[in-house]
């Protein structure tokens, strides 16, 4: 039997608010635990929570970009469950009336045509705080409580692992480009649970899902859900899914690559979902719609534009406007005048593989913009060969000096004066008579042994396309 996989991602998003969800208490890093805490992210009896605007503009820049509806009136409501680093009780969160629902983006297959990811809705929450275990001794550090995140969940139309992660890699974009998180997978600024089920191909229904827990990067993710879909087929194929798949909570456990059961899975009932007394409903003013729609321009428009203002091929301009630090470099490359495609095989190539190399991302490359750019300059005036050029960039990755200086220091500049290419041709000429009279009497291959001579003469600084081009005038002369 043929299956289908369906997975569908709940994906946290920390917002990158100067204080936190309900309090002013900041949201920034601390070295001291409990120290950005006030009564309210506490949880001291008697104090109330205040929303805070900028999360709301935030939640509401995030609607736009992905055709949202983006609901006038929301609702906070209290989900109550029980956690040490929970001290209320509960968390504020939105349930049935989101701030965002209904919205949508495209994920790009690799025949280059778009497939349409449903997202259901994406609601604003607070975090929960920290439990710290050592051996003998638990502590409770609520820095992170309170520090708002938004939730976006989308529908069940991811059919393989490949595409959760391609949808995963363009949610992250689009917040990264929308500066509303860092995003940040490691530090958990950008996290996702993963829905899985299978079904036999052709069927509609939706099957039993398991859901897979604080997924931290997208190679795990990949790992966890194809762990997952495989125990799901042979369950089916040994009679016994049934017994095997229970709508539960798993952990991936990225040593072993396996997922286990963590525990049963808790219906939406389970946690006595009310709205909060102490939050009116979010009614959101006409000036916060007229102050956010103008978001700026994401991922999909740039690759867009990319290919129409600088002609690049199309598979460039997706991985280069896949970043938005990328794309601003190779935009900053394109203000020096330089050919769009060299731009493209000396950032997507030459660079990235020497930062790659030093597990660099481009933000903390050595070689700004500008500075690849000379190099790119020096090799289209045919200052330096294309081959040089990447010795100074090797040069540049590890001194910080200007471009004609390194070409300078290596002794790479190409001679492109002719008249001293004449010369060392006609000394090569002279010295290899013999040679001249079989090359006329028609022996044309030894063309490249006097190519290969100026070459050596010149200590292959020689440019060689004029090499070749005197070398051919001199000897039909
Ligand atoms: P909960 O809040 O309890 O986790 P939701 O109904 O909000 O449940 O669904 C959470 C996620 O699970 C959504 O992304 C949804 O698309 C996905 N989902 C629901 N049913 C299935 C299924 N049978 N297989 C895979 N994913 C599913
Ligand atoms: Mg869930
Ligand atoms: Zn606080």
């Amino acid at each position: 039997m043929e299956f289908e996989v369906v997975i569908g991602l709940e994906v946290h998003v920390q917002l990158n608010t100067k204080t936190k969800m309900f309090c002013s208490c900041p949201t920034s890093f601390a070295e001291m635990q409990n120290k950005n805490t006030c009564p309210v992210c506490l949880a001291l009896p008697g104090a109330l929570p205040v929303i805070n605007e900028e999360a709301v503009k935030k939640a509401m820049m995030f609607g736009y970009a992905i055709n949202a509806t983006i609901n006038k009136k929301s609702i906070f409501n209290r989900k109550n469950y029980f956690y040490p680093d929970l001290p209320k009780g509960y968390q504020i969160s939105q349930f049935e009336i989101p701030i965002v629902e209904n919205g949508y983006l495209f994920i790009e297959k690799e025949d280059g045509t778009k497939r349409k990811i449903g997202i259901t809705r994406a609601h604003l929450e607070e975090d929960a705080g920290k439990n710290i275990h050592s051996i003998d001794v638990s502590k409770v550090d609520l820095n992170r409580a309170g520090t708002p995140l938004l939730e976006i969940v989308s529908e069940p139309d991811l059919r393989s692992s490949d595409e959760a992660v391609d949808y995963l890699k363009k949610l992250h974009s689009i917040v990264r480009y929308l500066n509303i998180s860092d995003a940040n997978m490691q530090e958990g600024s950008f996290r996702c649970d993963a829905n899985v089920s299978i079904r036999p191909k052709g069927d509609s229904k939706l099957y039993t899902r398991v859901e897979i827990k604080n997924l931290n990067s997208f190679r795990f993710i990949k790992r966890a859900i194809d762990y997952e879909v495989e125990r799901h087929i042979e369950a089916w194929e040994d009679g016994v899914y049934e017994k095997e798949v229970v709508q539960e909570t798993r952990l991936f456990d990225s040593q072993k690559g396996v997922t286990k059961s963590m525990r049963g899975k808790e219906e939406s009932a389970d946690y006595r979902y009310f709205p909060d007394p102490d939050l009116l409903p979010l009614v959101i003013p006409d000036s916060f719609f007229e102050e956010t729609k103008n978001i700026p321009e994401l991922p999909d428009e740039k690759e867009e534009r990319f290919i129409k203002e600088y002609g690049i091929r199309a598979y460039d301009a997706a991985l280069i406007a896949s970043s938005i630090e990328m794309a601003d470099y190779f935009e900053n490359m394109l203000k020096e005048k330089i050919d769009p495609k060299n731009a493209v095989t000396w950032l997507t190539v030459e660079l990235a593989a020497r930062l790659n190399k030093e597990n660099l991302d481009i933000t903390k490359s050595p070689i700004d913009a500008k500075k690849l750019s000379k190099l790119i300059k020096r090799i289209e005036d045919k200052t330096i060969s294309n081959k040089a050029a990447k010795d100074v960039l090797d040069y540049l990755m590890q001194n910080s000096i200007d471009v004609d200086e390194a070409i300078e220091k290596l002794g790479l500049k190409q001679i492109s004066d002719e008249s001293q290419i004449l010369s060392m041709i006609d000394d090569i000429l002279s010295k290899n008579q013999d040679k001249v009279n079989e090359y006329k009497n028609g022996k044309e291959k030894l063309f490249g042994f006097f190519v290969g001579q100026v070459m050596k003469a010149s200590k292959g600084k020689a440019d060689p396309k004029l090499v070749n081009r005197l070398l051919k005038e001199r000897l039909s002369s």
